[in-house]
């Protein structure tokens, strides 16, 4: 990769003023999130530059929502430090739901640690077991969860709005970022000093596991460091926030 001709995700936007109007609309529908459904109300975090967006709201404005994150067993090691970052930061009790150790055992021994590069079927066999199934269990006893989704993240989520009925989990579904741009989102980390992943200086707009994303190029959808192997079956989603849609193939 030609590094001289890609640019990280903070330096394509241009510096412009925190939008306070968004800010303001974002910790209404948390507090409303909260009045309605705290304590069975959880924020599933994953650390993108979204989700300490989000924690810095909550943790300034509604510390009484619950903070959950999955952690795969192939997380970079980016994200354990900026979960550490936060914890500090905020003084944060981050509940870590981990996969089923006997499903990892059986499907690691039968099919191999990186077995999703060789189907689509092994990929979602491992999110299922890593990412879904803690996600499940995180999310049995809530009536409602928080997502960091933007709108203008990926296709698959253009029909995204700022509440939902979350058919996959039978729960509500709050989505407080959902029209913040990406612009947006980069001014308030900056604005106040929010900890963020350092793979986002490194080319990374979306980060998950670390087999499963790498950096990206000027252009390139931001989705697209994402299952890239994957690319000529369209598949964009892991499953936890939408059904994989089809998207040009390049
Ligand atoms: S993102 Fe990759 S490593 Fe992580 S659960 Fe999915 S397939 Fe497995």
């Amino acid at each position: 990769m030609q590094k001289d001709k890609i640019q990280t995700v903070q330096t394509e936007t241009a510096p412009t003023k925190v939008n306070q109007d968004k800010i303001n609309a974002s910790v209404s529908l948390l507090q409303q999130a909260a009045d309605e459904y705290a304590p069975d109300l959880v924020f599933a975090c994953s650390f993108g530059a979204e989700d300490v967006v989000l924690i810095d709201l909550i943790s300034r404005y509604v510390p009484s929502i619950s903070i959950i994150t999955l952690d795969t067993g192939r997380l970079p090691q980016a994200t354990y430090d900026v979960m550490d970052a936060c914890r500090e930061k905020y003084g944060l009790n981050i509940q870590v739901y981990f996969p089923d150790a006997a499903d990892v055992e059986h499907m690691v021994s039968e099919s191999g640690l990186n077995l999703f590069y060789k189907s689509v079927e092994n990929r979602k066999r491992c999110c299922a077991i890593r990412k879904i199934q803690p996600l499940k269990r995180a999310l049995s006893t809530a009536q409602a969860w928080l997502t960091g989704l933007r709108r203008e993240q990926a296709d698959s989520r253009q029909d995204m709005t700022a509440v939902e009925d979350d058919a996959y989990f039978g729960i509500k579904k709050f989505n407080p970022l959902i029209e913040w741009t990406e612009s947006e989102v980069w001014n308030y980390i900056r604005a106040n000093d929010v900890p963020y992943n350092a793979l986002h200086d490194q080319h990374y707009p979306s980060i998950g596991c670390e087999p499963c994303s790498r950096a990206i190029s000027v252009g390139e959808d931001p989705r697209s460091g994402r299952w890239w192997w994957e690319r000529e079956d369209g598949v964009a989603e892991c499953g936890l926030h939408a059904s994989p849609i089809k998207r040009p193939v390049k």
